[in-house]
C-alpha cells in the first residue's frame, strides 16, 4: 500500500440522513414525493418553474432547522488536522458540511443557498446567496436580467468543479465514499478514477453500494457512528490503520 498523503472524500445524501434530510429513493425515482424528472431536469423547470422554485424554497428554508451530525463533524476535524492534502467533494445541496466547520467543500450538484442567473434564459451565470424563498422578480446585480433559478445541477447539466475534482482524484492516495448509492454519474465513477491513480478506496454506507466492487473495503453502518471512530484512528495511526482495514476485508 502507498503511503497516504492525499485524501479525497465523496459524500452523498446518506451522510445527511441522520440530520433528518431524506435521501433520494432511487428505487421509486421519487425525491421528497416529487418525480425527479419534474424537479431535477431542465425540461421540468421549463414546464413549471414556479413549482420547481417552491420545491427548492422549501428545502432551503428547512436548512435553518437542521444541524450537522457526528459524521459531518468528523470530516471537519479531518480537514483541520490532516497533515497532507485533503479534498471534500459533496453531491449534497445542503450546507451541513459548512455548518460543521468544513471550509472548502466542492458542491458538485450545486447549493440550496445559491441562485444562479440562468444562462439558457440569457442570464450571465452570476451567483447570489440567499437563505430565503426565491423572489422571481429579483434582478441580477451584474446584468440586470430577472432570470435567477435555483443553483442546482439538474440531470443532464455539467456538474460544478469537475476540473478540480479530476485533479484531486488523479493525485489521491486514499478515496473515501460516504452515504452514496453509486447510481448517479459522474460521481459514481470517481472510485474507478481514484483506483486508476493507485488510491486505496473505502466506502461507508448502510449497505454495499451499486459500485461496491471497486472498493478495497467497506464499513457498513450509520455514518454518524462509523466515521468519528474512523477519523480518530486515521489521525492517530495513519497508514497502519488503513492497512488493518484492508487486511480485515
Ligand atoms: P442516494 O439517496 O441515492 O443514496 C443514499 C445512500 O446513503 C444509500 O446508499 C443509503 O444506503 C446510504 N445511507 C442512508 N443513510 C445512511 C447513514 N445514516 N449512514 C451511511 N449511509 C447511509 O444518494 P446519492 O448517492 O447522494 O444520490 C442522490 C442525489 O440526490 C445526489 O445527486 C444529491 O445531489 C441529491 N440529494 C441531496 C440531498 C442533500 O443535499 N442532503 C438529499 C437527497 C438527495
Amino acid at each position: 500500500m502507498k503511503h497516504i498523503n492525499n485524501i479525497v472524500v465523496l459524500t452523498g445524501a446518506g451522510i445527511s440522513a441522520e440530520s433528518g434530510i431524506p435521501v433520494f429513493r432511487s428505487e421509486t425515482g421519487l425525491w421528497e414525493n416529487h418525480r425527479v424528472e419534474d424537479v431535477c431536469t431542465p425540461e421540468g423547470y421549463e414546464r413549471d418553474p414556479e413549482m420547481v422554485r417552491k420545491f427548492y424554497d422549501g428545502m432551503r428554508v428547512n436548512l435553518k432547522k437542521v444541524r450537522p451530525n457526528p459524521a459531518h463533524q468528523a470530516l471537519a476535524r479531518l480537514e483541520k488536522e490532516w497533515r497532507g492534502g485533503y479534498t471534500l467533494v459533496t453531491q449534497n445541496i445542503d450546507n451541513l458540511h459548512e455548518q460543521a466547520g468544513s471550509e472548502h467543500a466542492i458542491h458538485m450538484h450545486g447549493e440550496l443557498l445559491k441562485l444562479r442567473c440562468y444562462e439558457l434564459k440569457g442570464g450571465c451565470g452570476e451567483l447570489a446567496v440567499t437563505t430565503e424563498p426565491q423572489d422571481p422578480e429579483m434582478a441580477c446585480p451584474r446584468c440586470g436580467k430577472k432570470v435567477f433559478r435555483p443553483h442546482i445541477v439538474f440531470f443532464g447539466e455539467m456538474p460544478v468543479g469537475m476540473d478540480e475534482i479530476q485533479k484531486a482524484l488523479s493525485a489521491a492516495d486514499l478515496f473515501i465514499s460516504i452515504g452514496t448509492s453509486g447510481v448517479v454519474y459522474p460521481a459514481a465513477g470517481f472510485v474507478r478514477a481514484a483506483r486508476g491513480a493507485g488510491a486505496v478506496t473505502l466506502e461507508f454506507n448502510l449497505e454495499p453500494s451499486a459500485v461496491k466492487g471497486y472498493f478495497d473495503a467497506g464499513v457498513y453502518g450509520k455514518a454518524g457512528t462509523t466515521l468519528p471512530e474512523f477519523v480518530d484512528r486515521l489521525l492517530s495511526e495513519g497508514d497502519d490503520y488503513v492497512s488493518s482495514l484492508l487486511s480485515e476485508a
